[in-house]
C-alpha cells in the first residue's frame, strides 16, 4: 500500500447516533451484578488511550450524516481519568464535529457512579453540558445490597439537582427490589428523581445474579404506572414506558426505526461501542456480552467485515416466528439482541411481561390517556421555559460561529437552583418532543444510555 494512503472500511457508520466510549474498564466499586471487569486504574490496558480516543472521534463524528450526535463517556468509571483528559477528548469531539457540515448538535454524555464527582468535574460537567447518567437501584439500604455507596450517591444526585445538572437515574430492578417494590417506588416518587427503571440481566461478572420472571417483571411496571397516576409524577416512568404507552395511545409506531426497542434493534447502524483497546463493537451491551466485535479504530482494515459481522448480530431465529400475529407488538420493546441472542429464557421473560402490560394498558384505558395528557403537558410547559431561556439546552450546537463552550455560548449555563432541560431531554429520547429547546425544528435524541 502506498505510504500515506489509508485503507477505506467498508463500515458504514453514516447512521449513527449515538458512540457508547468505554474509556475504561476499571471501576472503585465492584458491584456484585455489575459485568465490568473492574480491574485496577494502573493495569495496562486499563485505560483509553488519546491516541486511540482520537481515532474514534476522527472515524465516528467524521462519517455520521445525522444532525444529532450523542457522545458518551462509559466504562467502568469514567470520573477515574483526569479532568485534563476530557478537556482534550471534548475539544477534539467538537473540533471533529465543526469539521462535519451535516452534524448540528453534539451532546456530550457520562455513564458514572457519582462517587467521584468533585467540584472541579461538576464543573466540567457545568461547561460542556454533560449529561449525566448514574444508578441508583432505591433507598441506599435497599441499593447497597448489590451496589455500593448508596447514600453517597443520593446526596449527589441531589447536588446536581441544585446546580442544575440533574442526572438521569438507571434503578435495577431483580430479586432483591422487587421485595420491597412498594418503598422502592415511594423512593423515587418523594426524591423527584429521573427514574429508568431496568431488569437486571445476568451477564459477565454479574452471572450469578437470579433472573426475574416475566410476571414480576409486569408487576413491577404496572405498579410504576399506577404511582405515576396517583402522584402525577411521570418522571417515574421512564423512556421506556413512556415510549409504550405513546404507542399504545397513538395505536401506531414506526417500525424502520433502528433504535435500542425495534425489531431489528440499532446496534451497528445508529449505534456504535468502542472500548479501551480502540475494539468497535455494535453498541455498548454487546462488548459486556461480547458479541460481534467489528475490529479496531487503530487498524481500520480491521473494520472490513463489519457488514457480515452485523448480518450475523442482527440475524433472528424461529422463536421470533410468534411476533408476527402477536397483538402486542405494537407496545414491544423486543427485548435486547446482546443479551437475548443465546437466551431464549430473557427473552421468554420480556415477552411475557410484554403480553401481560399489554393486556393491562387494554383494561385501563383512561389511566392510559391521563398518563399521555399528563406527559405532554409536562413537555410543554418545559418547552416554553426554553424558549424563554429559562433551561439550558442538553447539547451542544455546531456550526454556530462561536465555540460551543465559549463565554458566550456558556451564558445560558443555568444557575444554581435554575432547572436544566432534563424533561425535554426525556421527551427527546422516546422522540415525542416536538420543539427543540434551541427553537429549532425536531431531531429528536433517540437513544436512552444503556
Ligand atoms: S410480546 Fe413476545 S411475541 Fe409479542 S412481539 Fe413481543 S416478543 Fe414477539
Ligand atoms: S437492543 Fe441491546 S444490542 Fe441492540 S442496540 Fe440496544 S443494547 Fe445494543
Amino acid at each position: 500500500m502506498q505510504q500515506g494512503v489509508q485503507r477505506k472500511p467498508a463500515a458504514d457508520f453514516r447512521q449513527i447516533r449515538m458512540v457508547i466510549a468505554k474509556v475504561t474498564s476499571s471501576c472503585n466499586l465492584r458491584c456484585s451484578y455489575c459485568c465490568a471487569d473492574a480491574i485496577p486504574v494502573s493495569q495496562p490496558g486499563a485505560t483509553m488511550t488519546m491516541e486511540t480516543h482520537k481515532r474514534a472521534a476522527t472515524l465516528l463524528i467524521g462519517d455520521t450524516e445525522s444532525p444529532e450526535l450523542q457522545w458518551i463517556f462509559h466504562g467502568g468509571e469514567p470520573m477515574l481519568l483526569p479532568i485534563p483528559w476530557y478537556e482534550e477528548a471534548i475539544e477534539f469531539c467538537i473540533s471533529a464535529g465543526e469539521a462535519n457540515p451535516r452534524l448540528k448538535r453534539l451532546a456530550i454524555g457520562m455513564q458514572s457512579n457519582l462517587t467521584r464527582l468533585t467540584p472541579e468535574f461538576l464543573q466540567l460537567v457545568k461547561k460542556y453540558r454533560i449529561q449525566i447518567g448514574t444508578s441508583l437501584d432505591g433507598p441506599p439500604r435497599l441499593s447497597d445490597v448489590h451496589r455500593q455507596a448508596g447514600k453517597r450517591v443520593e446526596e449527589t444526585i441531589e447536588l446536581l439537582m441544585r446546580e442544575g445538572a440533574p442526572p438521569g437515574v438507571i434503578a435495577q430492578i431483580n430479586k432483591n427490589t422487587i421485595a420491597h417494590m412498594d418503598e422502592v417506588v415511594d423512593y423515587f416518587d418523594q426524591k423527584g428523581f429521573a427514574v429508568m427503571f431496568n431488569a437486571t440481566c445476568p451477564t459477565g461478572r454479574g452471572m450469578n445474579v437470579d433472573n426475574l420472571t416475566g410476571d414480576e417483571l409486569y408487576n413491577a411496571k404496572r405498579q410504576l404506572l399506577e404511582r405515576a397516576d396517583q402522584s402525577g409524577n411521570v418522571r417515574l416512568l421512564g423512556p421506556d414506558l413512556i415510549r409504550q404507552l405513546f404507542y399504545f395511545f397513538t395505536g401506531q409506531r414506526d417500525m424502520t426505526e433502528r433504535n435500542c426497542h425495534t425489531y431489528n434493534c440499532g446496534a451497528g447502524v445508529s449505534l456504535i461501542g468502542v472500548d479501551p483497546n480502540g475494539d468497535v463493537w455494535p453498541c455498548g451491551r454487546s462488548s459486556d456480552a461480547d458479541l460481534g466485535k467489528l475490529g479496531n479504530v487503530n487498524d481500520p482494515g480491521s473494520l472490513s467485515q463489519c457488514p457480515s459481522i452485523l448480518r450475523t448480530f442482527h440475524e433472528k431465529d424461529l422463536w421470533y416466528l410468534r411476533c408476527f400475529g402477536c397483538q402486542a407488538k405494537l407496545i414491544c420493546l423486543f427485548g435486547c439482541t446482546a443479551f437475548d441472542k443465546n437466551s431464549i429464557p430473557t427473552r421468554e421473560i420480556e415477552c411475557h411481561a410484554t403480553q401481560l402490560l399489554h393486556q393491562y394498558l387494554w383494561c385501563h384505558p383512561d389511566l392510559v390517556q391521563r398518563l399521555v395528557m399528563r406527559f405532554q403537558a409536562a413537555t410543554e410547559k418545559m418547552a416554553s421555559e426554553a424558549r424563554e431561556g429559562k433551561l439550558t439546552p442538553p447539547f451542544l450546537p455546531m456550526h454556530t460561529g462561536n465555540h460551543p463552550c465559549s463565554g458566550m455560548a456558556r451564558a445560558g449555563v443555568p444557575a444554581p437552583g435554575q432547572p436544566a432541560a432534563a424533561m425535554i431531554e426525556l421527551s427527546a429520547q422516546v422522540g415525542l418532543n416536538l420543539v427543540q429547546p434551541d427553537g429549532t425544528d425536531l431531531a429528536p435524541i433517540p437513544q436512552t444510555i444503556e
